[in-house]
């Protein structure tokens, strides 16, 4: 839809963006071909979108895929989108709050090949949102989010550099993450302080051979507690001396910090040491 089409139909309906659902509606039509030109998308694909706004992607979305959930927090874009989505009928729209609804129930009702998600997010809970997807083991094959480029560039964090943290470890065990658009802040209605980027999730055809998640997940986690902090003070309840021996094969030792640690040397540790309880 063209962008004065846009605002006219969103002063109609007396529509106030509301800052506090993080509503910045994309405007330019290239974008939204970009991102789904590049997601490829087939008759097979069941698309989950967070976040419709006026269903702008939404729409792009539907043409190209077998079956399009959405989820709206904000029901009073409704009217806006009865209208703009009438043509399509392979398009359902919960409004409900993504972050509480059950993700597994839902999905019980479609059939499909593959499981996509792709959303332009709301910049305020976007990490919550990618953890919940990754936690409800619903099997997504792959996620492409637009994102504030400061949030998507810590996702795809490489060890020693600032942005490298557990988050990082945990969504780079799960998929391979790349970049595929920059997106200026200008094509967003209203226009917000940062810039963007369009980051996709692809899921890892060769997993990382992890014994037990759960280990694997706990060390990350006690490893990072204290960031500027050496694996020797964070990771005081476990069993150092094995810890220390394996890392020494990589050359390293206990005074080297979390943020220092390849992905591969945390998962050689997890796969050694046992559960671990708090002393
Ligand atoms: N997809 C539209 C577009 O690209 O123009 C809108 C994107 S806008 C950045 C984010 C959308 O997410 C808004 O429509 C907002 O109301 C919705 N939203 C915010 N919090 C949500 C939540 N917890 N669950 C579902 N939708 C949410």
């Amino acid at each position: 839809m063209q962008i004065n089409k846009l605002r006219q139909q969103l002063e109609t309906n007396n529509f106030n963006f509301k800052k506090r659902y993080g509503q910045n509606f994309i405007i330019d039509e290239n974008i939204i071909n970009s991102i789904v030109s590049k997601a490829n998308i087939d008759a097979n694909t069941l698309v989950i979108e967070i976040g419709v706004g006026a269903g702008a992607l939404t729409t792009k979305l539907a043409h190209y895929a077998k079956q399009v959930l959405c989820y709206e927090i904000d029901e009073s874009l409704k009217p806006i989108l009865d209208t703009n989505l009438k043509n399509f009928n392979n398009i359902e729209i919960k409004y409900q709050d993504f972050l509480s609804v059950d993700l597994k129930e839902d999905l019980k009702k479609y059939s499909y090949q593959q499981l996509y998600v792709i959303a332009n997010l709301p910049y305020y809970i976007t990490t919550p949102i990618i953890m919940k997807i990754i936690e409800e083991n619903v099997n997504v094959d792959k996620i492409v989010v637009m994102v504030q480029k400061e949030v998507g560039d810590r996702f795809k964090a490489k060890p020693n550099t600032k942005d490298y943290n557990s988050l990082s470890i945990f969504l780079n065990y799960h998929f391979d993450i790349k970049k595929i658009l920059d997106v200026s802040r200008n094509v967003f209605l209203p226009k917000p302080n940062v810039d963007s980027i369009v980051v996709e999730f692809t899921k890892k055809e060769k997993k990382y051979q992890v014994k037990s998640e759960k280990i694997f997940y706990q060390l990350i986690k006690d490893s990072f507690t204290q960031k500027r902090k050496t694996l020797k003070n964070n990771l005081k309840n476990y069993d150092l001396k094995i810890i220390e021996q394996i890392l020494n094969k990589y050359n390293m030792n206990l005074s080297f910090r979390a943020e220092q640690i390849p992905i591969e040397i945390f998962v050689d540790i997890a796969n050694n040491i046992g559960e671990v309880y708090d002393k």
